[in-house]
């Protein structure tokens, strides 16, 4: 067993990545109260099959969809937050965790795997319950 975070954790279940250098235990997820959808403002970036796939999973209209759950930058597309006393929540977070969880795009799914994390290892350990060094 190894401490993490205040999480208890099986050394088997560590997920790395090459050219990362932490490791990442899924299980944490489960009480860590979706620190990574909330708090201070980021960017959820989409493409147009994102966007699709959630506005099938709400059974909806995609260009209604688009209106209700997503905003034009710039750069994209990009999810809308709500604010809240937590800071800014992404609007897809329900008391429950992701409400789009099964379609919730490639950013979140690829979370704390992200390309520039060596350089943001400091914060990311104290965001996320799941890093370990
Ligand atoms: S902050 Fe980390 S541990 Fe918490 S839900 Fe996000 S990925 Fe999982
Ligand atoms: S889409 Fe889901 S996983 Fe991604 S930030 Fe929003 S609530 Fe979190």
């Amino acid at each position: 067993m190894l401490e993490l975070n205040n999480f208890a954790i099986k050394t088997d279940d560590l997920i790395r990545k090459d050219g990362l250098n932490f490791s990442f235990n899924p299980a944490a997820c489960e009480s860590c109260g979706s620190k990574c959808c909330v708090g201070d403002q980021g960017d959820v970036w989409v493409s147009d099959d994102e966007v699709r796939a959630i506005s099938n999973f709400f059974n909806m209209e995609y260009f209604t969809a688009k209106s209700i759950y997503f905003i034009r930058e710039r750069e994209g597309l990009r999810v809308k937050e709500i604010e809240s006393d937590r800071g800014y929540e992404c609007i897809f977070l329900s008391e429950t965790g992701c409400e789009i969880y099964e379609v919730r795009p490639k950013q979140c799914k690829d979370f704390p795997f992200w390309e520039n994390m060596n350089e943001n290892l400091d914060s990311l350990l104290k965001e996320c319950a799941g890093v370990v060094k």
